[in-house]
């Protein structure tokens, strides 16, 4: 299908909801010639890698679709509220099969190095089969959560059993009957495999470093008349999460907890649990800026979340929090407190009992051996900046990415980079990405870029690179916004790079808020790419 020698307009690495649209945008509305590489074999990104068992999104399903066309909208019909892992991937396959994006994808192919050259303008780009490629844009897609974050166990390559990590799992499906499993982790991932595995292992250990908060899913099949509404709406729908700090359908409670007198306070608070889902983080004003409302908020949670645990000591383990409620991103779970009343499930604490080493049928911690038939890895990711760095991207003076951030990520707007001209990330380092409902912030940026491009193709421009200068400053203020938060309070989160050993301590999402964001990209575009270099 592809023709190694041909020069394109643009490559875009990656077929997620990022990629997908961004080829959209630049071949049917700019008319460019474009190269989208996949390395799966199939459209979805992190929904084509993350099928481990009860794989779901925690964004509402109406939310969490494209919103540039109204024909997609209207043909598309979610069945749940929180949509599944199979029915986002198969959504992303009807989107390109609706705009014909198949013929334009290269599939199974892993870039490995994207080089660019001064001389031709161009970033020449190759994938580990030894294929290139070149485009005069590059656009990276690869997603914010899609390096996974593997532990380092001593002699882990002579167990025998075997291992999965829940941000690569396997196409089949893993049969758990009758085994002897082992969980490490407890985040997102952990939370929403943990009740399915236990279904149906014989013996089901969890090894917990960090508790998480987690609030119910409550999730359901939609009616048929509200999907009929959803579709009927989208257009109020859209405002609103255009307005919303994260890009979701609801705004935050315009009174915080402190404001609220007993008995009043525990009974919306009471209301806003038995609704379940996020929104509950945004139910009261200020919740992650002001630290008595969040303590109030914190206490709640904790206890809601010991009742439904019979055995004091494991409740005890499961909320021993080290962080405020949702300074890191709460995950939405299905019976996840109530599985460790099963009597087949087991919790370890590694605070207390670190894993020593692998053997050959399991894990040896410090005072157990735990004999375990399959191994689950749920220990997260190298997030916003992992994939990225796996892409071998060399920029103007010969630097790699890799080098240049050494530091820490610089970006401009969380976009461009200085000196890696006409390179593009989405949902990159420096723009709100996670702390927002995902589409709608990918969207704004596939959008961003798409707008770029066409201001250097209509002017006669060869480049756009951000200014070193506009990029230093963003970050500083990006930290500084931070600053405001409680997000920094939690000091071992994946959110200030605390998960991967050696990665700079900084906050890696832009933390002012999706309509801030906007605003300061539509601005910058007022005053003629300000920040920006063209030339
Ligand atoms: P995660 O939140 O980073 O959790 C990783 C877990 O593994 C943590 O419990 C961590 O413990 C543990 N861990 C990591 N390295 C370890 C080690 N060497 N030894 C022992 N334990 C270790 O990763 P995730 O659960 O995959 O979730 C990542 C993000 O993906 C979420 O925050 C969310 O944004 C997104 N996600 C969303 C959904 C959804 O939409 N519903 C579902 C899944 C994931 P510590 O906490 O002690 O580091």
């Amino acid at each position: 299908m592809t023709d190694p020698v041909s020069n394109y307009d643009a490559i875009i690495v990656g077929a997620g909801f990022a990629g997908l649209y961004q080829l959209h945008r630049l071949r049917d509305k700019l008319k460019l010639k474009c190269l989208l590489i996949e390395a799966g074999d199939g459209v979805g990104g992190t929904w084509y890698w993350n099928r481990y068992p009860g794989a779901r999104c925690d964004s509402p399903s109406h939310a969490y679709s494209y919103y540039f066309s109204e024909d997609l909208i209207k043909k598309w019909t979610w069945t749940e509220r929180y949509p599944g892992q199979p029915e986002i991937e198969a959504y992303l396959n009807f989107v390109a099969d609706e705009l014909d994006l198949r013929t334009d994808i290269c599939f199974g192919q892993t870039v490995n190095r994207c080089k660019y050259t001064k001389d031709q303008n161009s970033w020449h780009v190759t994938t580990a089969d030894g294929s290139a490629f070149s485009a005069k844009y590059l656009i990276a897609a690869v997603g914010c959560l899609s390096m996974s974050n593997k532990p380092v166990i001593k002699g882990i390559e002579t167990y025998t059993g075997s291992i999965f990590h829940t941000g690569n799992w396997p196409k089949e499906d893993i049969n758990f009957s009758g085994k002897s499993v082992g969980v490490i982790g407890t985040g997102a991932s952990a939370i929403q495999a943990i009740p399915l595995i236990a279904e149906q292992a014989k013996r089901l250990t969890v090894f917990q470093r960090t508790p998480n908060y987690s609030v119910p899913a409550c999730n359901y099949k939609l009616p048929g008349k509200v999907s009929k509404k959803y579709k009927e709406e989208w257009r109020s729908t859209l405002e609103i999460m255009q307005t919303s700090r994260n890009g979701l359908p609801w705004l935050e409670g315009d009174k915080s907890l402190q404001e609220i007198s007993e008995p009043t306070r525990t009974k919306l608070l009471e209301d806003a649990w038995q609704k379940g889902g996020l929104a509950f983080r945004e139910a009261f004003k200020g919740t992650l800026r002001d630290r008595k409302s969040n303590n109030i908020m914190s206490t709640f949670v904790k206890n809601k979340i010991a009742e439904k645990i019979e055995n004091p000591e494991v409740a005890k383990l499961l909320t021993d929090f080290d962080h405020p409620f949702a300074s890191k991103r709460p995950p939405l779970d299905t019976n996840y407190f109530e599985t460790f009343n099963k009597e087949n499930v087991s919790l370890v604490d590694l605070n207390e009992q670190p894993i020593k080493h692998a053997t050959l049928n399991g894990l040896e911690t410090k005072s157990e051996i735990f004999n375990l038939d399959v191994l689950v890895l749920a220990t997260g990711f190298d997030a916003m900046t992992g994939a990225i760095e796996k892409l071998g991207v060399i920029g103007r003076f010969g630097t790699s990415i890799n080098d240049f951030w050494r530091d820490g990520p610089k970006t401009y707007l969380g976009v461009h980079v200085p000196n890696f001209p006409n390179f593009f990330v989405l949902a990159g380092p420096g723009s709100p990405s996670v702390l927002t409902n995902m589409p709608r912030s990918i969207e704004f940026n596939v959008e961003w870029v798409g707008d770029c491009i066409d201001h250097l193709e209509k002017n006669g421009l060869s480049y756009i690179e951000a200014d070193p200068s506009a990029s230093d400053e963003w970050s500083k203020d990006n930290q500084n916004l931070a600053n405001e938060t409680l997000f920094v309070d939690a000091k071992h989160s994946w959110y200030l790079g605390a998960n991967i050993p050696g990665k700079p301590r900084l906050f890696y999402p832009y933390a002012g808020g999706f309509p801030k964001y906007k605003a300061a990209c539509n601005e910058a575009k007022l005053q003629g790419f300000d920040g920006l270099i063209l030339g």
